[in-house]
């Protein structure tokens, strides 16, 4: 199938692109890498009237850190954030989970920011900017506002971003020195979104267990400590919590087996690696 018909609008500026998508509303929608977009108008399943490419802005490609944040721009691309000789010292474990984004060609096109519009329930940068307590950087005409990542994601592809808005920027806070990270999935093939995925945070006073996959958005567990020997009780518990959904891809019971082993190696990780 081929997408309906609809005009192209190729901004040079983040100005412009907020300006047009704040005229048209859900009559438009920002191109970013079309990784999901770009499906999804060819099967119809959006119809937008209106694109607005935002790739020509060179004003969104900034990858920038400031008082410990990581600062991400909407036309910064996948593979671009990954070559980044700073992504490992400033975000260990987005280093970690971006290299699990699809393939080497979709990461050449796809952006950071589109993937977090995007909101898979399976996405791994959704995960990641959750558990690391991040923050969206939404724009509509010149105003703009900052939502915590764990109330950006509101369901199964559903944000708190309004129609009218444009995300301009994600931002990764850096984690206390001698944070230990660890990040893994599982999924049918590698490149596949996955069907569980876990990354996790341990420092001196909190360790975090992120999860993907299993609920519509992404799922923050902190323990104040959690002993080695009390591991596998505490991730039986929390893989039972959970509600894990079941779909074509796997069974409830496959994804909380997910839960208890991926996070079991997430945490040896990280914890390996504060050490
Ligand atoms: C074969 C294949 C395998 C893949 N595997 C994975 C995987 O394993 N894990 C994974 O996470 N993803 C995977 N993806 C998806 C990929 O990561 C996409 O790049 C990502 O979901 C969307 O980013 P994009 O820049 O391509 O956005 P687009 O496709 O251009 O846009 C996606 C949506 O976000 C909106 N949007 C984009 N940018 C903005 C913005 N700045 N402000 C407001 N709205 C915006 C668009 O309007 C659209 O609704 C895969 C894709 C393919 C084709």
């Amino acid at each position: 199938m081929k997408p309906a018909p609809f005009d192209y609008v190729r901004c040079d500026s983040l100005d412009e692109a907020a300006q047009v998508i704040e005229q048209n509303g859900d009559a438009a929608r920002i191109l970013a890498g079309g990784q999901s977009l770009m499906p999804m108008l060819n099967m119809r399943l959006a119809q937008p009237a209106v694109l607005v490419d935002i790739m020509p802005a060179t004003d969104a490609r900034q990858i920038t850190v400031d008082k410990a944040v990581l600062h991400v721009g909407a036309g910064v691309r996948q593979a671009d954030l990954l070559a980044w000789p700073g992504l490992g010292a400033a975000a260990p474990l987005l280093a970690r989970s971006l290299p699990w984004v699809g393939h080497t060609q979709t990461r050449a096109r796809g952006t950071i920011c589109g993937s977090i519009a995007h909101a898979d329930p399976s996405s791994e940068l959704p995960l990641t900017l959750a558990a690391l307590g991040g923050t969206v950087i939404l724009r509509r005409g010149n105003k703009r506002r900052k939502v915590a990542a764990a109330d950006f994601f509101m369901g199964m592809m559903l944000t708190d971003k309004a129609d009218d808005e444009v995300i301009e920027a994600v931002e990764f806070p850096q984690m206390p020195a001698g944070t230990g990270t660890g990040f893994r999935e599982v999924g049918r093939r590698k490149g596949d979104f996955a069907i569980v995925a876990c990354a996790a945070l341990i420092s001196n006073d909190r360790v975090r267990l992120a999860i993907g996959g299993v609920n519509d958005t992404p799922v923050l567990h902190d323990w104040d400590t959690l002993d080695p020997s009390d591991e596998a009780e505490a991730l039986n518990a929390l893989a039972w919590s959970l509600d894990a959904r079941a779909d074509l891809h796997a069974s409830a019971r496959y994804r909380r087996d997910l839960v208890r082993n991926l996070g079991a190696t997430a945490l040896k990780e990280a914890r390996q690696c504060a050490a």
